[in-house]
C-alpha cells in the first residue's frame, strides 16, 4: 500500500514502554485474568472485541515507564499504521455521513508487552483488541512479525486488514450492533452466542473490506495488496487455528467464522464499498 508522505491520524497513542507493571493481585490481576480467559475462549485467534470488564472501567495500574527504544521497521510501521487508521477515519466518515450519521473517530493505542484498557490488562499475547468501553484499538507492533511467521501472511496489507477490521469493530460499536450481541451472553446457550460472535466477526472483516475498496479506487494498492490480506483472513479462520492447535475443528465453539468465510465476507466489502451489504445477521447463508 502507497502510504508515504500521506496523512497520519492524529488519533495515535504511543503507550510504548510504558508496560503496565507486574500483575499480581489487585485489579490489574483480576483483569489479566479474564482478558486472557476470554480470548483462549474466542480460539487465541486475533481481533477480538474483548467486552467490558464488569460495569465499570478499571482504574489504571501502575505503570512503569521506560525509555523505549525502537527499532526502524518499527518506526516504519508505527506510521504505516497512523496512515492506514487516518484513511480509516476519511473512509468511515463519508460513509456515515452519507447514511445521514456521524462518525466519532477511535484512538489506536501502540502498545508494547502490557496494556491498561477500559476492558483490563490485557498482555500482547492476546494480539490486536478492540475496546468499546473507550473506543480504542490497541495493537502491538510486534504482531506484524507474529502475522509473518506464524501465520504465514507477510506483507504490509496484512496488518491493514488488521487495523480495519478492528476499526470495524469500533463502527459495529457506534451503530449499536455489538451491543446486541453482547447482550446475548448469558441469555443463549454458548453455542448461540458463539454463533452470533462469528457473525459479528465476519461482519468486521466486511467493514474491513468496504475500507480496502476505497483504497483501490483512491489509486493506493499496489499489485498483491488484496492477495495479503486474503492470506491473513485465511490465516486466522477458527477452523485453520483450531486444526494446526489440536487437529481437528469443533465448529460450535467457532466465534470468528472458517478462513473461507472470512476471505468472502473481506471480498463482499471489498467489491461494494458501501455498509448495505454487510448484514451478517440477516444473510441467508454465511
Ligand atoms: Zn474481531
Amino acid at each position: 500500500m502507497k502510504y508515504e508522505g500521506r496523512r497520519k491520524s492524529n488519533n495515535v497513542e504511543d503507550r510504548r514502554g510504558m508496560s503496565v507493571g507486574k500483575v499480581g493481585g489487585g485489579i490489574g490481576g483480576i483483569g489479566l485474568i479474564i482478558v486472557v480467559l476470554f480470548t483462549l475462549l474466542s480460539g487465541g485467534g486475533i481481533g477480538d472485541v474483548i467486552s467490558n470488564v464488569g460495569n465499570s472501567v478499571q482504574q489504571t495500574a501502575p505503570q512503569s515507564e521506560r525509555p523505549y527504544i525502537s527499532s526502524e521497521e518499527e518506526d516504519e510501521l508505527m506510521e504505516f499504521v497512523s496512515v492506514v487508521l487516518a484513511d480509516t477515519e476519511d473512509v468511515w466518515s463519508r460513509i456515515f455521513k452519507d447514511n445521514g450519521l456521524t462518525y466519532e473517530e477511535p484512538t489506536l493505542v501502540i502498545f508494547s508487552d502490557s496494556v491498561q484498557s477500559a476492558c483490563g490488562v490485557a498482555g500482547a499475547s492476546v494480539g490486536p483488541f478492540y475496546c468499546p468501553g473507550d473506543h480504542k484499538l490497541y495493537i502491538d507492533l510486534s504482531f506484524y512479525k507474529e502475522l509473518k511467521d506464524r501465520f504465514k501472511a507477510p506483507g504490509d496489507f496484512a496488518m491493514a486488514y488488521v487495523v480495519a477490521h478492528e476499526v470495524g469493530h469500533h463502527v459495529q460499536t457506534l451503530l449499536g450492533t455489538s451491543q446486541k450481541v453482547h447482550a446475548l451472553r448469558n441469555k443463549v446457550s454458548e453455542a448461540e452466542y458463539n454463533a452470533a460472535t462469528v457473525k459479528l466477526e465476519l461482519q468486521a472483516d466486511y467493514y474491513a473490506g468496504v475500507w480496502a475498496h476505497h483504497q483501490k479506487n483512491a489509486g493506493y494498492l499496489d499489485v498483491g495488496d488484496l492477495d495479503e490480506a486474503l492470506t491473513a483472513a485465511n490465516a486466522i479462520g477458527d477452523d485453520t487455528l483450531q486444526m494446526q492447535a489440536r487437529g481437528y475443528v469443533v465448529p460450535e465453539s467457532f466465534t470468528h467464522g472458517t478462513s473461507e468465510q472470512r476471505k468472502r465476507w473481506f471480498k463482499n466489502g471489498y467489491k461494494t464499498g458501501t455498509i448495505q451489504g454487510g448484514d451478517t445477521f440477516n444473510a441467508k447463508a454465511l
